[in-house]
């Protein structure tokens, strides 16, 4: 975390607390949290931040690519402050969202430019299924 005054001086961005907060939430969590959630967690610490705020920060974040904005098929998006590419899995019982490690779809990109006439950015993979404690809850009904 001590090297959050490197990291937004490369990226050229001005430190404010906003952003610092906003960051170092996405840093302590694997959730993929939605800007709400981030609103939400943050009030307590920073009152007079606005949601609009949040939206705010995460987009200049995410211009910068420090962090990375998913869309698991709601009508907002998460983020996650691992820029590394990775595929992510989404529970249909619950909505929560959990990276999927050990594997990745980099060199699809490849393949996929062998069969459009696209120049390939990158692609995003999201898997659907019912995490395990979901599942030990239909079970036990
Ligand atoms: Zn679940
Ligand atoms: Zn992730």
């Amino acid at each position: 975390m001590n090297n959050l005054t490197t990291i937004f001086r490369e990226k050229k961005l001005k430190l404010t607390p906003q952003r610092i907060a906003v960051y170092k939430y996405l840093i302590s969590t694997k959730k993929h949290p939605s800007a709400e959630i981030i609103y939400k967690a943050l009030q307590e610490d920073y009152p007079t931040m606005s949601l609009a705020t949040v939206y705010k920060t995460l987009k200049t974040l995410t211009d910068v690519k420090l962090i990375q904005e998913i869309n698991v098929g709601e009508g907002n998006f998460r983020y996650d402050a691992n820029i590394i590419p990775h595929p992510h899995i989404k529970c249909i019982e619950c909505s929560r969202v959990d990276d999927i490690e050990g594997i990745s779809f980099s060199h699809l990109n490849n393949e996929i430019k062998d069969l459009t006439d696209y120049n390939i950015i990158g692609n995003k993979v999201y898997f659907y299924g019912i995490c395990k404690s979901c599942q030990d809850k239909l079970s036990s009904h």
